[in-house]
């Protein structure tokens, strides 16, 4: 082919392209049997979708539909926000499988890039139509590409905000335990002090959409979590990423890894495993969020051999309840996010399962996996069904109000007003 015919038919491929996404947009009726927007369930009634928008919501009998629209009956059905998955790694896939360190050393980052592509479908077709990725694992800017390979419309998948490779402190992360002269490729990058500055633009310019850091390790004297960063250290990312309009969340699984981070003014806290009473006001107090991570540190005792029975729980599934019932009393507000990567893409309901399990009423998980999720993460738009809202909706069968799990019968997906799922 000549050269010269290719600027005529990249123009024509953007001519058909837009023909074929507006044809997708024709207006939707839905009509499930109640509807959560975000705060509340009611009943009977219906939600008008034109082009990406929600442009009606209210009781069946009041909303009205032009003409040419397209009527979905999801009779038995609850209608929903699109949900938003807290904490991610599309990168990773359940340890049992393949250990971190074998997938953040063997495996190519375009290996894992292109399981990441099936993951992000398999997040989509859960009814997670917005992902927030908490680092790539070693696997470079994979996420970033992702973020981008959905955007452009090359692959299905949920909206993305990413973190990037996340930062660590010298010494701190692993892979650990090779010989002392060999330069092990990282699950995140490392820096310290004044290089902190550099890093974090750095980390911005190639893609980031936040900061992630990891604020403690296991890397105590016997093995177990210490804080890593400084408070000024801690500071000055924050500092950084913030002028240029975004935000740092940390890593944190001890009270005085929560605390410094808390202080330092981070936007959410992930797993805070060891909060204690204190901790969680001082994050009501500065108005940082908890991502607590139920799912991950279930996941990984039952891969360690717990076969989930009450009777055999482990001593650390006992403490997490007990944390997670000492955030709630402290009315913090609560991320759902479940670490999945740690466990199987497609899955992230456990963590809303195990939420309900751990004593937060139901009503509350649904608030937190959609308009809570929303607005800590910035997403305005997001999370709610309401008139002008972005159209990301789901609908599932039954009630998950009455019964959690029905987020697993996800029956309807529709991401930017595009239905990628339906009855
Ligand atoms: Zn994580």
């Amino acid at each position: 082919m000549q050269k010269s015919n290719l600027p005529f038919l990249s123009v024509l491929l953007l001519f058909l392209n837009s023909v074929f996404l507006f044809s997708q947009a024709q207006p939707y009726l839905l009509q499930p049997s109640r509807v959560f927007d975000g705060q509340e369930m009611y009943e009977e009634w219906a939600v008008l979708v034109e082009g990406n928008r929600i442009t009606a919501v209210g009781p069946k009998t009041t909303i009205g539909a032009p003409e040419g629209t397209e009527i979905i009956g999801l009779s038995g059905h609850t209608l929903m926000p699109g949900m938003i998955e807290g904490h991610s790694h599309l990168l990773l896939y359940p340890y049992n499988r393949a250990d971190w360190n074998d997938q953040v050393l063997k495996e190519s980052n375009e290996l894992r890039a292109i399981r990441g592509a099936v993951h992000a479908k398999k997040n989509l077709m859960a009814g997670f139509t917005t992902v927030r990725e908490l680092g790539s694992e070693g696997a470079g800017y994979a996420d970033v590409a992702l973020k981008q390979a959905i955007e452009l419309g090359i692959i299905p998948g949920p909206r993305l905000i990413v973190s990037g490779r996340a930062i660590v402190t010298t010494g701190s992360y692993g892979p650990k335990g090779f010989k002392p002269d060999f330069e092990v490729p990282l699950g995140a990058e490392p820096a310290d002090g004044d290089a902190l500055i550099r890093v974090v633009r750095d980390q911005i310019g190639k893609g980031a959409d936040f900061i992630k850091v990891y604020a403690d390790y296991r890397w105590g004297p016997n093995g177990e979590a210490k804080p890593t960063f400084l408070q000024e250290e801690l500071e000055m990312m924050v500092k950084v990423a913030r002028s240029s309009g975004r935000g740092v969340v940390a890593h944190a699984s001890t009270s005085e890894g929560m605390r410094r981070a808390i202080l330092a003014g981070v936007e959410t806290i992930e797993h805070g495993d060891d909060g204690t009473a204190e901790v969680f006001r001082l994050m009501k107090e500065k108005g940082v969020s908890l991502c607590p991570t139920l799912a991950a540190g279930d996941a990984i005792l039952r891969y360690r051999g717990w076969d989930g029975s009450s009777e055999t729980e482990p001593e650390r599934i006992r403490q997490k309840k007990q944390s997670f019932k000492l955030a709630l009393e402290s009315g913090v507000a609560i991320v759902a996010g479940g670490d999945v990567g740690v466990f199987e893409h497609g899955e992230n309901a456990r963590e809303l399962e195990l939420m309900v399990a751990y004593g937060m009423p139901p009503l509350d998980v649904l608030r937190s996996v959609t308009s809570v999720n929303a607005e800590v993460f910035h997403l305005p738009e997001l999370g709610r069904i309401r008139e002008g809202a972005l159209a990301d909706i789901i609908a599932v069968e039954g009630n998950p109000e009455a019964d959690i799990s029905s987020l697993r019968k996800v029956r309807l997906v529709i991401k930017d007003g595009v239905v990628y799922k339906r009855p």
